[in-house]
């Protein structure tokens, strides 16, 4: 009899979907208190703080949730944070005085809200990426540098320029200076190797529109365009929104889960990618050269020199993982049969050259088929995988090891006379069965393996006929009993 049980399915109340359904309304409400007269300006930067003050709450709660994330979302609350009470100084300044001071307290907390997010961000992306991931933090520089160079030629240069006021001109540079920060850091988090998930592309939401925003407000005051109440704060309220839902989105655990891969595929979207970043400096110069501006040539040219040589260490590394690739066997990490045979071949003519001799070993390992039987082609494949790394550590420096076939191993040992490979064959065929190989469980399986052994005496460029004679060996080792060492007959020159 089977008896069918039926658990209720404990949903927990995530609250993300409140917040865009709040969002428009809030924003609406911003606009309508705009029109409705000085009276309700209070009302109205009230609401507007209510979006920062949302994104620093939301960031609480989310590092409840995720502990392992707890310090990065703790310092984005902090960031948050920080910016509603400079929001609440900015406006109490404003309120009270006729002209809210420019650079005044306020901007010490907008500024001091850049490097704790950005330092929160780069919480996540260690969460996200244990490893080095190089590949990645080129990409990400080659961006940052693309983009950076956007809000310096746009924002910062011109600023330098007009800067009359220290404290007003510290206070402009800054601003794009932690831009710069996030966009380096938001790039890194975007580009890295890590899952894909609803709650990142709400985080690059956020990056993004932010970073719009920021750069058109700085253009706007540069030119003294800017006024308050403007489309951009929509931007900005929105872009607070959307993190907030972001990280309460039940999908914000796999984006700080650890990746399986250590570097993300380069996939076409991403070249493309990093194409348009590598380009948009010199396109800037061009733009700007066209229009009759004075475009910065000595930081332009730097910044396009710094990307050519970015994007030839990412080619570089490209083709480097490509040929690691063409070369190593996926499963065990050693040579491939096809890179053996072809350093078999440099190795003959060499030794025919030099007179040294050149030693070679097969190996088979004994009923491999009843590990299979017994564990699965997954308990196999972790067989192989230890016998591997066993053989590594009991062949010399000098000695190149591949996987031959299924499970079959070959070393090639330079220099190496017929006696010395023997010692070499029989060293690895005690350290292969010397421990029991773990598999999970509890369970624990002692392989043994068959060794053939030659050698390509002095003065031959054979390498063909030292395989074969070593494959002859490894028949001789199995037809004698198995778990054993056989050596060729000298192979003789004709
Ligand atoms: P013996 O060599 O002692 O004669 O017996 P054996 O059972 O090892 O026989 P043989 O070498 O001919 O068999 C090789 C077996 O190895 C057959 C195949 O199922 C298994 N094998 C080959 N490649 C792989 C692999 O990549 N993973 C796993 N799990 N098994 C493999
Ligand atoms: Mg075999
Ligand atoms: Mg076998």
């Amino acid at each position: 009899m089977t008896v069918s049980i039926t658990q209720p399915i404990r949903r927990r109340w995530r609250g993300w979907p409140l917040i865009p359904a709040a969002a428009p309304l809030v924003v609406g409400l911003f606009y309508l208190f705009g029109t409705l007269g000085e009276q309700w300006a209070v009302v109205q930067t009230a609401v507007y703080v209510s979006a920062n003050a949302t994104m620093a709450v939301a960031a609480t709660v989310a590092s409840r949730r995720h502990p392992s994330a707890r310090a990065g979302l703790l310092l984005i609350a902090a960031s948050a944070a920080t910016s509603v009470f400079a929001d609440i100084v900015f406006y109490f300044l404003a309120f009270t005085q006729d002209q809210a001071p420019y650079p005044s307290i306020a901007d010490i907390g907008y500024l001091a809200a850049y490097p704790l997010l950005a330092a929160g961000l780069l919480v996540l992306v260690r969460k996200r990426t244990p490893g080095w991931d190089g590949a990645s933090l080129i990409d990400a520089t080659i961006v940052a540098t693309g983009v950076g160079f956007i809000v310096y030629a746009l924002v910062i240069a011109p600023t330098i320029q007009v800067g009359e006021d220290n404290a007003a001109t510290l206070a402009s540079v800054l601003y794009p200076i932690g831009d710069l920060m996030l966009i380096s850091v938001g790039a890194r988090l975007m580009l890295g190797a890590g899952y894909r998930t609803v709650s990142l592309a709400a985080l690059g939401v956020y990056l993004a529109v932010t970073l719009y925003a920021d750069t058109v407000y700085s253009v706007q005051s540069l030119a003294g365009t800017y006024t308050a109440g403007g489309y951009l704060d929509a931007f900005w309220m929105t872009a607070s929104f959307v993190f907030a839902a972001g990280v309460l989105h039940p999908s914000f655990g796999t984006l700080v889960a650890p990746s399986p891969a250590k570097t993300p595929d380069a996939t076409a979207g991403r070249l493309l990618l990093l194409a348009a970043a590598a380009l948009v400096s010199p396109t800037t110069l061009l733009v700007q050269h066209l229009r009759g501006e004075e475009p910065p040539i000595v930081s332009g040219t730097l910044v396009c020199n710094v990307l050519f040589l970015l994007v030839l260490a990412r080619m570089a590394g490209l083709v480097r993982a490509q040929r690691h690739a063409a070369i190593t066997d996926g499963l065990t990490g050693l040579y491939t049969r096809g890179y053996l045979t072809r350093t078999l071949q440099t190795e003959a003519a060499r030794s025919a050259r030099s007179g040294a001799p050149l030693g070679m070993l097969l190996l088979d390992i004994d009923h491999f088929k009843k590990v299979n039987d017994a564990y699965g082609h997954h308990g196999g494949d972790a067989v192989l995988v230890e016998i591997a790394a066993r053989m590594r550590r009991l062949v010399r420096n000098c000695d190149v090891i591949a996987r031959y076939g299924g499970e079959e191993f070959a070393v090639i040992a330079p220099g190496a006379t017929l006696a010395k490979t023997a010692e070499l064959a029989e060293r690895i065929r005690r350290g292969l069965s010397a421990t029991p190989i773990a598999l999970g469980n509890d369970r624990l399986h002692t392989v043994t393996a068959s060794i053939g052994v030659a050698v390509l005496p002095a003065r031959s460029a054979d390498a063909d006929e030292l395989v074969l004679a070593a494959d002859r060996a490894l028949y001789t080792a199995k037809n004698s009993g198995r778990d054993r060492v056989a050596s060729a007959p000298v192979v003789l020159v004709t």
